[in-house]
């Protein structure tokens, strides 16, 4: 049962929040994140973080964004980073370009299969084989803050989450300090991922990735190859709404503050959130969770 007076909470100090942008195509897609970044900028998040393109198709954009990120805000930017179809001389030119660059974070990632997800991975024969591999690089580079991922129901390629929590184990002995976790839907999922990496001794934080389902066809398909699984719940609540994205939006926003709001109340206090380059809905989950721009926070 859902506590309704909880949603008439006030501004809370404690909450951190991040948010996960990906590198705009055109001069449109630009101008759109832009927007994003200047509507979520006063949240002062704890970090924002750019994606990088599978087999790193994006590398220029991934850089030139977080290097705007730098010039143009106060905003500590955190650039992603894969081991895909690079050379381990040409990945570390980058981490050295973005220490250069004044970028202090990393998320560092083994990337998907160049043949696309679901096909067997291939290391480039002269990369970083893992993603263990590249956090270490990247710490012997400069004193990075560096960021991994996280799987609640697992990686799809492991065999069982004791070989998934040993991957998690061997990213933070070689230097991630912080996780961030795939979308889920049930919360239940990430407590007890919780549960499993507390009790392996896995003390770093486990950020919530939290997803606001714009396009629910989308998200579902997407989540069908990472792994992720999508609750029935979920499909009935946008069932018959496919024509009709306004209605979409609002079922949407009240799904986030809903998952957003639960993990809370469960003592989280932190906050991944992806937001596909637009700031509405999380900017309504944030405000909800307590999260104030800062001239209203002061008042
Ligand atoms: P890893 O932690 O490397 O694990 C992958 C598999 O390898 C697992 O089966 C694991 O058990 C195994 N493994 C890991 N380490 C070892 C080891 N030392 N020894 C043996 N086996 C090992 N993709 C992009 O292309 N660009 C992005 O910007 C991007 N950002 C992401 C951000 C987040 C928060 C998340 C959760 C995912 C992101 N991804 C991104 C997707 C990610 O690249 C894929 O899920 C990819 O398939 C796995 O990379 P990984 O670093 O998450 O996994």
């Amino acid at each position: 049962m859902h506590d309704i007076a909880r949603l008439s909470r006030g501004p809370r100090r404690d909450v951190g929040v991040s948010f996960e942008f990906f590198p705009p195509k055109t001069a449109e897609m630009e101008t759109a994140l832009w927007e994003a970044i200047e509507r979520l900028a006063p949240l002062q998040p704890n970090f924002v973080s750019v994606t990088y393109g599978a087999g790193g198709s994006t590398r220029e954009r991934t850089h030139a964004t977080v290097a705007r990120i730098v010039r143009e805000t106060n905003i500590r930017p955190a650039a992603h980073l894969t081991c895909v179809a690079a050379s381990r001389g040409e990945i570390d030119d980058v981490v050295r370009a973005y220490w250069d660059a004044g970028v202090r974070h990393i998320v560092a990632l083994r990337g998907d299969p160049s043949g696309g997800l679901g096909s067997a991975y291939q290391a480039h024969p002269g990369g970083y084989a893992t993603s263990t591999d590249l956090v270490r690089a990247i710490r012997g580079i400069g004193d990075f803050e560096v960021s991994v991922s996280a799987y609640p129901e697992r990686h799809p390629e492991s065999a069982s989450f004791e070989q998934d929590i040993d991957a998690l184990k061997a990213k933070i002995d070689a230097g991630a300090t912080r996780a961030i976790t795939q979308f889920f839907f049930e919360n239940d999922l990430y407590f007890r991922y919780l549960d499993r990496v507390r009790k392996a001794g896995v003390t770093i934080p486990i950020v919530p990735g939290i997803v606001a389902v714009q396009n629910f066809k989308q998200t579902a398909g997407f989540a069908k190859k990472t792994g992720a699984s999508v609750p029935q719940w979920l499909a009935d609540r946008f069932e018959g709404l496919e024509d009709d994205p306004a209605t979409r939006r609002l079922i949407a926003a009240a799904v986030a503050a809903e998952q957003a709001l639960d993990l809370m109340d469960r003592g989280v206090t932190d906050f991944h959130f992806y937001t596909m380059n637009r700031a509405d809905l999380v900017y309504a989950t944030c405000h909800l969770l307590g999260v104030r721009a800062k001239a209203a926070a002061q008042a």
